[in-house]
């Protein structure tokens, strides 16, 4: 990986991610609107999906978010690090040895088994000391499995581990949640499966209520949710896609409760300068493999990014394209590792130097996560979050732009915010 904090933004490749913080920022915006009174919780996982986690953690708070999810530990201390003090929840339960460095960065963990729970209060207990004059006991989010069959505690056990729970001092109940496996998909298979994890919710917090415990947050929208099912907002919606600007799936457009002129905005642009220029005949070929011969004399401009950054090697055999001086132009014969070429045609103009947009805009052509997710049979989350570390990120906000190169979270970055201290560690 090139880069880290410091490295001269000449030795920058000519490529690569522009995120839009504004972009974020509006729809974070955007979502805290529709799922209020709910409250809003930014997931910045996996590098805020490719985006930058620190930056759009930023973003996102300033947007309206009053929460950060993360699926790692890794992920919350990265936050802490750079000095956001915003509650922290883990979307998943942390491994045992991870416990001591979840309390001591003040991170909210989930918990569904019974092992957790204990060396969860163990350490609790043994860093009272330490906490001495913090806020007291921490605070626990239970996740029930009510369908997806991922992670989260069987219905039927919920009880047994809340009411353990409850009688440790040193820990507070303050969550109670789930997932829903098919709330971005239409269809009435999708919306049974919805509905019946939405009941097992339902049974799950009344029989808690039986005895007597009320968690202040039940959630459990994420973005699909929160567009489409009003009453799975509860308390809090954990939103990820919607924050970078993709509805969860396209499907969804019909469904979504976004008001007209409400829409969502791709935070993330992919673009490159051309890196070499060749005319090649009709019948050659062009990149590695016999398979692909250029249909017709052309000029190819080879384009400095390749699957090592995220551009998937398969995108080129089902019709991958880009942007280029205005025009959508086919990608030719395999992504590379670094590199992959564009046929331009016989008559382009093309240069070195010249601007290649991947993802985004040029003129009035643009091409979206959600066009790649459709030819490589994925999703927009993979696209993004798949783009490489390697690709350095510029960030864009207010009309000023600054450049990140790796992954490192600069903390004199353009983003922060007066007020956020750095957290001793
Ligand atoms: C990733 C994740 C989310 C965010 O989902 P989006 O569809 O991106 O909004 C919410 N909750 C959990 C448990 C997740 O793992």
């Amino acid at each position: 990986m090139i880069g880290g904090a410091g490295v001269s933004s000449a030795l920058a490749r000519p490529a690569r991610a522009v995120v839009d913080l504004d972009a974020v920022r509006h729809n974070a915006r955007l979502m805290a609107e529709l799922a209020s009174p709910a409250a809003l919780c930014a997931v910045v996982k996996a590098d805020g999906y490719g985006h930058g986690a620190v930056q759009v953690a930023r973003a996102a708070v300033a947007g309206g978010a009053s929460w950060l999810g993360v699926a790692m530990v890794e992920e919350g201390i990265e936050l802490r690090r750079a000095g956001i003090m915003t509650p922290v929840l883990l979307l998943s339960e942390p491994p045992l040895e991870a416990m001591e460095e979840v309390v001591r960065s003040s991170l909210t963990p989930t918990v569904y088994s019974e092992e957790a729970l204990f060396e969860l209060s163990r350490v609790a207990r043994s860093s009272a000391a330490r906490r001495a004059g913090d806020a007291g006991a921490v605070r626990v989010h239970v996740k029930v499995d009510t369908g997806m069959h991922r992670v989260g505690a069987d219905p039927e056990d919920v009880i047994g581990i809340v009411s353990k729970l409850a009688a440790m001092p040193e820990l507070h109940l303050e969550g109670l949640w789930t997932h829903l496996a098919a709330a971005d998909l239409a269809g009435e298979a999708a919306r049974e499966l919805t509905r019946s994890q939405l009941q097992a919710f339902e049974r799950c917090r009344a029989e808690l209520e039986g005895i007597g415990v009320r968690p202040e947050i039940l959630h459990v929208a994420s973005s699909a949710g929160a567009l489409a099912y009003p009453e799975s907002r509860y308390h809090m919606a954990r939103c990820g896609i919607a924050l970078y600007g993709y509805l969860p799936s396209p499907g969804l457009a019909d469904l979504a409760r976004l008001a007209p002129g409400d829409a969502l905005v791709p935070a993330m642009r992919l673009e490159a300068e051309v890196s070499h220029v060749r005319r090649a005949r009709a019948g050659e070929g062009v990149s590695y493999g016999i398979d692909y011969r250029l249909p017709d004399d052309s000029v190819i401009a080879t384009v400095p990014l390749g699957y090592a950054d995220g551009v998937p090697r398969a995108l080129s055999r089902s019709g991958g394209e880009v942007l280029l001086a205005g025009e959508r132009r086919p990608i030719a014969g395999v992504v590379t590792m670094d590199q992959f070429m564009v046929d331009c045609g016989p008559r382009s103009q093309v240069r070195r130097g010249d601007d290649v947009v991947l993802l985004g805009r040029q003129g009035d052509c643009e091409i979206t996560a959600d066009d790649w997710a459709g030819i490589l049979g994925t999703i927009s989350y993979e696209v993004l979050s798949r783009i490489g570390a390697r690709v350095p990120r510029v960030y864009r906000q207010g009309g000023e732009s600054s450049l990140a190169l790796g992954q490192e979270p600069d903390p004199g970055g353009p983003g922060r915010r007066r007020g956020e201290s750095r957290m001793d560690e």
